[in-house]
C-alpha cells in the first residue's frame, strides 16, 4: 500500500477506531513518525502533542533512552511465561515500583492494560472477602463521573451515562453510584458530601465488596478535581463499614497531577491500587495492581488457595525493561520543576477563556488543562481546526483539554494553548 489513500481507504473499510462509528467514522489521519512533542503526519505535517497518547507518553516520543532499553531487552528475550519463571525486568521494576508507591503497598501483580489492572483489583477484592467468610459482600461502590475501563466489571463502575450503562442494562453486575462530591479540590471541604455515602453504607454497607475511586482527578469521565479530604473521610467510613478501597491511578500516577501518586495528596494509603498508562513512558502496554501484604495473605489463605487470575503476557520482560527506564527517567528529571511550570503557564494562557460565551469553566491541575464547554463539542470539526493549526488536541463530550509531554517546551505548549482559545473562541 503505497498510496496514503489506499491506507485511508482500508482503514475507513475495515478497521474500528476507539468509540467510532464504522459507518459514519470520523476523519482519522495517518502518522509516520513521532520524536520528543511531535507527531508526523504522513503528509509531512507536524502536529505538536496535547494528549501525550492518553496521558502515557510522558517522555515525549522515540526517546533514545527508552529505545534502547526495549533494544536491549529484545536481544536478551522480548517474552517468556511468567508461569514458574522470573526474571530482571519484572523483579527490577516491581523494586522501583514499590519503593515509589504509596506506603504499605508490598504484593504487586503485572496485568497487561488498565482496564485488566481494574479487573484484577475488583476480583482480589472479591476474593479477600470471600476468605473472610463475607460472601455477601459482592457489590462495588463507586462515585458518578468515573471512568475505569472498558472491560465487563471496570465497564459496571464507570460512569452509568457517559458509559451507556443503559446499552448493557441487565447484563452488568450491579454497582452503587453516588454524586460525586461537590467539595473541590483547593476549595472548602463541605462536611455534607459524605452524606450519600454514609448512607449507603447504613442500608447497603454489608454487600459492599469495595469502594473504587479515581482518587482527586476523574479523568476521561469528566476531568473533574476534588477535595482529597473527601477520600481521607471515605477510607476511614468504608474501612468501619468492612469494605476495602481501591485507588484507580491508572491516569493520575506519575506526576500528572503534580505529585507521583495522587495518594500522596490523601495522605491514607488505598487497600488496592492501579497503576498504567504512563508506566511505560506511553511505549507499550503495561499495567499493575498492587496491594498490601495482609490483602494478599487472606486471598491465599481463602478456599482457591492463590489469587485466580494470570493473564498470557503477565509481567512481559520487553514492556517491563521500558517500563522500569521510563521510571528512573522521571525520577532522575526535575518532574516536579517541570510540572509545576506547566500548570503555571496553563492556568495562565487558558484563563482568558473563561470569558467566553461558549465556555463554562476552566480548570487546572498540574499538567492538565481543561476547558469545560457549555455545549457538546463537534469533534470533527475541532480536530480538523486544531490539525490545521500544526497541534494534536482531542476533545470529548463538553471537554477540550491539554495533557502534553512533561519535557514541552513553553513555546510549544503556547502554541497549544494559543490553538485552543482560538478554536473555541
Ligand atoms: C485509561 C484508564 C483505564 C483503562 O486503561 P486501559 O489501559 O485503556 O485499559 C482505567 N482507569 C483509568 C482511570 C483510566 O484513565
Amino acid at each position: 500500500m503505497n498510496r496514503i489513500k489506499d491506507l485511508l481507504d482500508f482503514d475507513r473499510a475495515h478497521l474500528w477506531h476507539p468509540y467510532t462509528s464504522t459507518i459514519d467514522p470520523l476523519p482519522t489521519f495517518p502518522v509516520a513518525r513521532a520524536e520528543g512533542v511531535y507527531i508526523y503526519l504522513e503528509d509531512g505535517t507536524a502536529l505538536i502533542d496535547g494528549m501525550s497518547s492518553w496521558w502515557a507518553a510522558i517522555h515525549g516520543y522515540n526517546h533514545p533512552r527508552l529505545n534502547a532499553a526495549a533494544q536491549k531487552q529484545l536481544d536478551a528475550m522480548s517474552h517468556v511465561m511468567f508461569g514458574g519463571f522470573t526474571h530482571r525486568p519484572a523483579v527490577e521494576l516491581a523494586e522501583l515500583l514499590l519503593s515509589i508507591l504509596p506506603a504499605g503497598m508490598d504484593k504487586l501483580f503485572y496485568a497487561d492494560s488498565g482496564s485488566v489492572s481494574v479487573e484484577v483489583a475488583l476480583k482480589m477484592a472479591l476474593q479477600y472477602q470471600e476468605s473472610l467468610g463475607q460472601h455477601k459482600r459482592r457489590h462495588f461502590a463507586t462515585i458518578n463521573g468515573g471512568y475505569h475501563g472498558d472491560t465487563w466489571h471496570a465497564m459496571s463502575v464507570c460512569d452509568p451515562v457517559t458509559g451507556m450503562h443503559s446499552i448493557f442494562s441487565g447484563t452488568l453486575p450491579i454497582q452503587y453510584f453516588l454524586p460525586r462530591p461537590r467539595s473541590r479540590f483547593g476549595e472548602t471541604f463541605v462536611e455534607e458530601d459524605m452524606e450519600p455515602l454514609r448512607q449507603l453504607l447504613a442500608t447497603h454497607g454489608e454487600s459492599i465488596a469495595a469502594l473504587i475511586l479515581e482518587p482527586v482527578v476523574q479523568g476521561a469521565g469528566g476531568m473533574y478535581f476534588y477535595n482529597p479530604e473527601w477520600l481521607r473521610r471515605a477510607i476511614r467510613m468504608a474501612h468501619e463499614a468492612g469494605a476495602l478501597v481501591i485507588f484507580d491511578e491508572i491516569a493520575t500516577g506519575f506526576g500528572r497531577q503534580g505529585t507521583l501518586f495522587a495518594t500522596e495528596r490523601v495522605g491514607v494509603s488505598p487497600d488496592i491500587m492501579c497503576i498504567g498508562k504512563a508506566l511505560t513512558g506511553g511505549y507499550m502496554t503495561l499495567a499493575a495492581t498492587v496491594t498490601q501484604e495482609r490483602i494478599a495473605t487472606t486471598i491465599c489463605r481463602g478456599e482457591a488457595g492463590c489469587f485466580m487470575h494470570g493473564p498470557t503476557f503477565m509481567g512481559n520482560p520487553l514492556a517491563c525493561a521500558v517500563a522500569l527506564e521510563s521510571c528512573r527517567m522521571l525520577l532522575e528529571s526535575p518532574w516536579q520543576d517541570r510540572i509545576s511550570a506547566i500548570e503555571a503557564q496553563l492556568r495562565r494562557e487558558l484563563a482568558p477563556a473563561a470569558e467566553y460565551d461558549s465556555v463554562k469553566e476552566v480548570r487546572v491541575l498540574g499538567a492538565i488543562g481543561v476547558v469545560e464547554m457549555k455545549e457538546p463539542v463537534d469533534m470533527a470539526r475541532l480536530q480538523q481546526e486544531f490539525v490545521r493549526r500544526g497541534v494534536w488536541i482531542r476533545p470529548f463530550g463538553h471537554l477540550c483539554y491539554i495533557m502534553p509531554p512533561y519535557i514541552i517546551k513553553p513555546d510549544e505548549l503556547s502554541r497549544l494553548t494559543n490553538a485552543l482559545l482560538e478554536v473555541i473562541k
